[in-house]
Parts: structure tokens; sequence; C-alpha cells
């Protein structure tokens, strides 16, 4: 596992999670190709074309066999090739674009029981684990400048190990959209392949530390500060800046609740909005998981009954009709950071504060909202019988805006010109070679 402050010199080896306890998946087929190229490390047995699995009794259950652990590991001889097929493994975790796909991977498996569920780990060169996140992230269409991009900031993320989210079962991270999204190497093509050779090692850095890269989908026009959405202390890269060529304007302040509902409907242009990439053309470039539609701005209404509904199910609140959702502090992007709840319960007065953009996001749609940056508006009599909320941008908005970034690439922009948009300060650092490894 890697470990945070470490600057590897070599190309390590990571563990990605494929299948984590939290799916409490209890069946798994895996195919290998081409067939007899593993064996598994237990029994020395080679396998043959596919191996069907299942959890009972807390030990993975395979061909009359069973075993607590179960490693597959690449055989000496087997060709550069070779690939193993799971099916099924969970993407987008308890977002609203969850399904179950198939995946294609290299390297090992490592496969136990953990608190009833199987968690299943790939251990894997770090850079053919970067070939298939920069077409997981983004669609393999995308113009080179944004996998290049893409690549470097999905490998220093990684390599600053800061955030870490499993480390209870030793994961650099998982195959999903809480970590990094991978999905396998089925999208890669010899334009995405080059992408990634093309920045083999490369990382970003502030000052003598590895950038703890963060990115999301759509910053909606302006990105966010990292302390408004995680606890600091914050690198240094991390600023509230436009999301286009145009200096910030000092006048123009998100944080401020008139400020923002005129940026919203504005819209002034921006590398992620539709005037460098029209929405329509948005889908070939998007990962094969993400649903067409609109993230630069969007809409989203409630009734009176479908909120108490919500409310009850994601907070436990229980009110009988809603007065106001009310904002009570917004980061520089827009980003609600701090939102009331006032409401009526029993002809008395609720009240509840939602402390974080994560929190209101959570809380506010079933399946996780696109972001914190909106507003509402609701209909006059009381109490409102809709609540409409009007949003900017899908993700938390801090560092890289994928969108933007590939609104940049199309507008010919470099990597480094897109690195530098994103993460100012920050200097292009190579940790090692192809010929070091
Ligand atoms: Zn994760
Ligand atoms: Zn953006």
């Amino acid at each position: 596992m890697l470990k945070r402050g470490d600057i590897p010199r070599t190309e390590p080896r990571i563990r990605v999670g494929l299948v984590l306890p939290e799916d409490h998946q209890t069946t798994l087929h895996i195919t290998f190709s081409p067939p007899r190229s593993y064996q598994i490390r237990e029994t020395g047995i080679p396998v043959s074309e596919s191996l069907s699995l299942t959890v009972e009794e807390n030990r993975i259950r395979w061909e009359g066999a069973s075993s607590d652990r179960l490693t597959l590991r690449r055989l000496p001889s087997a060709s550069v090739d070779t690939s193993l097929r799971l099916h099924p493994v969970r993407a987008g975790r308890g977002f609203h674009w969850e399904k179950h796909i198939p995946i294609e991977v290299t390297g090992d498996l490592i496969l136990s029981v953990v608190e009833g569920g199987m968690l299943v780990v790939n251990e894997l060169p770090l850079e053919d684990y970067l070939m298939s996140v920069a077409t997981s992230e983004m669609g393999a269409e995308c113009p080179t400048a944004l996998l290049e991009a893409q690549t470097i900031v999905a490998r220093s993320w990684l390599l600053a190990a800061a955030e870490q989210k499993h480390r209870r079962w030793d994961l650099d991270a998982c195959n999903d959209d809480c970590c990094q999204r991978y999905q396998g190497r089925g999208h890669i093509t010899p334009h995405s392949r080059r992408g990634v050779l093309n920045t083999y090692g490369q990382v970003l850095m502030v000052g003598d530390e590895i950038c703890d890269a963060r990115y999301s989908k759509s910053c909606g026009g302006m990105t966010e500060r990292f302390e408004n959405v995680w606890p600091g202390p914050a690198q240094s890269c991390f600023r509230a800046l436009p999301d286009s060529a145009t200096p910030p304007d000092p006048a123009l302040r998100l944080s401020q609740e008139q400020d923002f509902q005129r940026w919203w409907t504005e819209a002034p242009p921006s590398f992620c909005s539709p005037s460098y990439i029209p929405e329509p053309d948005l889908p070939r470039y998007l990962g094969s998981v993400d649903e067409a539609g609109s993230y630069f701005r969007w809409t989203l209404t409630y009734s009176q009954e479908e909120l108490c509904r919500l409310l009850r199910d994601q907070l436990g609140l229980n009110v009988d009709f809603v007065e106001e959702l009310q904002p009570l502090k917004r980061g520089e992007s827009g980003r609600l950071i701090r939102l009331a709840i006032r409401g009526v319960r029993e002809g008395q007065p609720v009240r509840s504060v939602l402390e974080s953009e994560y929190e209101i996001r959570r809380v506010l749609h079933r399946g996780f909202l696109y972001s914190s940056a909106f507003f509402v508006e609701s209909t006059p009599e009381q109490p409102p019988s809709r609540f409409t909320l009007h949003g900017a941008g899908w993700g938390h908005g801090v560092g890289l805006c994928q969108i933007g970034a590939l609104g940049m690439a199309l507008a010919g922009y470099s990597s480094q010109d897109i690195l530098r948009h994103y993460y100012p300060g920050t200097e292009l650092s190579t940790l090692y070679t192809k010929d070091s490894s």
C-alpha cells in the first residue's frame, strides 16, 4: 500500500478494490484470457477457462473446493496480453447512475471474505491501472491533451495518498467514483495508450510534496476552495478561480446570494459551458457510465410531498410540511456549505441544519445531488407546493474540472496549460521513467 509523504522512484504496484465488503456480493464469475494463463497460488493449480465463485459460511467456494482466501496469479510464462474478466462488478456505488458491469483487468487478483461479503483486490503496476483510469473517467474519444492531463492528475492524486478512503482493507483506491473510476482495460485504445505513455511517471508537485490533485466532473463555471469541502490544511494550489480565460472579477462574489443567482442566470462562457462544448457532443467524450445530461446548469423540482418523504428517508427528519430551504453559507464557487431546513411538525416549528456540501448533496437526492451550487425557488403560497433547485456543475468543484479541461483541450490548450490553469503554482516532475522501472 502507498504511504503518504513517500515519493516513489520506481513504478509502484498498487492495490485496487473491485468488489468491496459493503457490496455484500456473494457470487462472481471470472473468465481467463487466454485459458490456463493464471494459477491459484494457494494450490499451485492452473485454472482453465473460467471460475464461478460463491461465498458461503465465510468461505470462498469453487468447483468443490473452498478457502478463506484465494489468490489468482498470472503464470510467469503468460503473455503480456493476459487478462481476467470479472462479472458482475458494481459501478457508481450509491449514485443515481449505479449499475453492474463486467470488467477486464490485468495483474493479480486476491479474494477474501470480509464481514460476510467478498473483498476482491486487483494488484497491478500503477501505469497499467492509469491506462484504464483515463478512459474510464472520460471517454477514449477525448483529445490527447485531456487524456494526458487526466492521467497526470490521477497519478498525482493516488501517489499523494492523502485520502485513502479504504485503508482498513489495505487498498490504495476502489474501482469507483468514490476514489477514481477504474473500469478495466475494455475502453483502452491506441490513442488513449499514447496519452498515458506520453506522461509516464509524471506528477504535479507543490513544493516538495506530491499534489493531492482533486478533481470533479464540472465546476459549473467557478472552482471551489479545498477547505470548503474537506477539513484542511489544503495545499496552496487549490483556489477558487473562474473556469475561463478571463481573470477573476473582484466585484463578483458567488458566496453572496444575489451574486450567485445573477451569475447562475447569466451563465458566463466557461471552459465547461456549452460555449466550449455543445451539450449534444458531451456523451461521446464522457465515460461509459455517465448519463447524458446538462451539467453546467440544471434544474430539479420537488413537490412538497416528495421533499417531505426525501427528508424523512435521507435524514430521519419528520415534518408535516417544509416552509423553506434556507441558504446559510456558500463557498466561493457558490456551493452551499450550510443549509437550513425549516418546517412544521404537529403545529411546532422544526429546524435542521445541513453542515457540509456532502451532506447537502446526500440529503437532497436519493442518488446524490449533482452539486450543492444551487439556489431554491419555491412557489409563493405557504406552505409552498413546489421547490425548484437551480444548480450549477457536477461534483465538489475543487481542482480540475473534467468537462472544463475537455473544453480547454478542444480549444487547443496543451495538457500543461490545463494543469497550470486548475492547479496554479504546481510544477510537473518525472518520478520514474519506463527504463528505471
Ligand atoms: Zn473509493
Ligand atoms: Zn468548470
